[in-house]
């Protein structure tokens, strides 16, 4: 017998590895953050005691999700935007307009309440890893991610010009390049939680930031997260400014490889996507706001091997970080302009998004040789879920139920890392009354922060 931390027997295995692995009476054994062993439960008690043991009978055992485009620091203006859009005032584009005057006004307390708010939300629909766009104050975001056990890629709003954005907010071009390089050093050596590099998107970084920062990426090794091809006014700034498309003007400047990791990616031309597949760089689909942009070509970067990410893109415009939401939305969304224009139906069905989303995720993450999949030597980042609500209820076939019929409340048990954060929907590692009473007394002032800073 073989001691290992923590066993989970009796769940449904979908291990969503190359060969489709799934167990019916099936049972993990993880020794320190890695997965030792897959197998049957009636094999598990001969070869392995566990200190901890999870009884996941009538459970769903798969891989935690990377929510590979979120805003930590925008969680708490959730329904703000919403409530604006009903008084008839909202305006766009929304990002320079609300988003950055929002972060504009946080403090770093507020950042890392907003990094509690928003990673246990994320904990409780089964995300395990998220990638921030970048944002004000990443290492209270680091903290948080810390406290709470999710893995993740903090990152710094990064802007040194625009018009309209506070001046708070942007770094001359030197000063960027260094906070961003400090910040990745600083993280570097964390086990679950490190710090990316960070571009907000081209209308507020110079050609000289730009190329700084792909200079510094390839000298670090480190991805740099950004924003492109995301709206119109995006496309017609490129062209005006440099007679070229967003990812041409990129490509133009040295600054398009792969260690590019570019949210949105909605207004693709096909020389675009070209250049996309060729420089090998990664993609996010946001599925709850990249429909009101344009026709994304999710299925076409899936066709081509793109990396493609799926993402939230943070709690400001939806209210949910729940990532069996986006894939829904994204499979109905592929339909509607992928699918029902050619007469296709499904172009894509909901089994094979939830796992381009797994597979993508954990390649946007550069993490596919780590998570992603449930195999012997990765990481132990896997959800548990139930499967037998009454929307799940009865459950015919585990795969299918995880893409029809499952959202991010049927997950029961999360661990990370080999830690168990969740259990039966109760989080372990923080007091998130103790973070609820701290933002009862911060909200107020947010708020009227955020109407200053836009009226
Ligand atoms: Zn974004």
């Amino acid at each position: 017998m073989t001691a290992v931390d923590l066993l989970i027997r009796g769940a449904c295995i979908d291990a969503f590895d190359e060969a489709g692995t799934q167990i019916v009476d099936g049972a993990i054994a993880i020794s320190g953050n890695r997965i030792q062993w897959i197998g049957s439960s009636a094999e598990i008690d001969d070869l392995f005691e566990g200190k901890e043991i999870i009884n996941a009978v009538g459970m769903i055992a798969m891989p935690g999700f990377v929510d590979a485009h979120v805003h930590t620091a925008q969680q708490f203006l959730h329904g703000k935007l919403s409530a604006i859009r009903r008084r008839g005032e909202l305006k766009s584009p929304m990002w320079s307009r609300y988003l950055i005057p929002f972060e504009s006004g946080l403090e770093p307390e507020d950042v890392y309440c907003s990094g509690l708010a928003a990673y246990a939300s994320m904990i409780s629909s089964g995300t395990t890893c998220f990638l921030e766009a970048g944002g004000p104050y990443p290492d209270e975001m680091g903290r948080a991610a810390d406290e709470i056990g999710i893995r993740g890629r903090i990152a710094l709003s990064t802007m040194d010009m625009g018009d309209g954005i506070p001046a708070v907010s942007i770094f001359s071009t030197d000063e960027a390049l260094k906070r961003n390089e400090e910040l990745v050093k600083r993280w570097q050596r964390h086990a679950r939680v490190n710090a990316w590099l960070s571009l907000r998107q081209i209308m507020v970084n110079t050609s000289e930031l730009t190329k700084g920062m792909s200079a510094l990426s390839k000298q670090l090794g480190t991805p740099i997260h950004t924003h492109l091809a995301e709206g119109s006014y995006e496309v017609d700034y490129a062209i005006k400014t440099w007679g070229l498309r967003p990812a041409e003007y990129m490509e133009n400047i040295g600054a398009l490889h792969e260690h590019i990791h570019a949210a949105h990616s909605v207004l693709l031309s096909l020389p675009e996507l070209d250049l996309y597949q060729d420089r090998r760089v990664s993609a996010c689909h946001c599925a709850f706001n990249n429909y009101t942009m344009g026709a994304p070509r999710v299925l076409e970067m899936l066709h081509r091997g793109i990396r493609l990410g799926f993402g939230t893109d943070g709690a400001a415009t939806r209210g949910s970080l729940d990532m069996f939401e986006v894939v829904h939305a994204a499979t109905v969304g592929q339909q509607a302009v992928g699918g029902t224009p050619y007469h296709i139906d499904p172009p894509i069905t909901n089994e094979q998004m939830l796992a381009a989303a797994l597979r993508g995720g954990a390649q946007a993450a550069r993490l596919d040789r780590q998570i992603g999949s449930l195999e012997v030597g990765k990481l132990a980042d896997l959800i548990l879920v139930q499967a037998d609500s009454y929307a799940q209820f009865p459950n015919y076939d585990p795969r299918i139920t995880l893409a029809e019929s499952t959202v991010g409340p049927n997950v029961r048990t999360v661990i990370i890392d080999g830690r168990v954060v969740m259990k039966d929907r109760v989080l372990l590692t923080v007091d998130l009354a103790a973070m609820k009473e701290r933002l009862r007394h911060q909200y107020g002032n947010l708020m009227e922060r955020f109407e200053r800073a836009i009226a």
